[in-house]
């Protein structure tokens, strides 16, 4: 839990409650996918962690960019995924 985690949350209006615990996980599963974070560190496919994420800010207004799962979440009954947005770079 660090403050950019908190300004995250703040921006995607996750209201946190404190004396509610926050799960953290490594890696995510849903149905027979498999979805590893940059904290899960024991190897195996290192690609798994990209994701492609909805970006508004997106200099190329690609809609979808490449981001990077720091680690997933659970709060509230709801899965999260804390991740980086890679800022794409205007080639022209
Ligand atoms: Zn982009």
């Amino acid at each position: 839990m660090n403050d950019k985690f908190l300004r995250c949350c703040d921006k995607h209006k996750i209201q946190l409650d404190k004396t509610k615990p926050i799960k953290q996980y490594a890696r995510y599963f849903r149905g027979f996918t498999k979805f590893h974070s940059l904290s899960y560190q024991r190897g195996g496919n290192a690609i798994s962690y990209w994701v492609s994420c909805k970006n508004n800010e997106c200099v190329q207004k690609h809609g979808l960019c490449f981001s990077e799962v720091i680690y997933y979440f659970q709060f509230n009954n709801e899965y999260y995924a804390f991740i980086k947005i890679y800022k794409c770079i205007n080639k022209t």
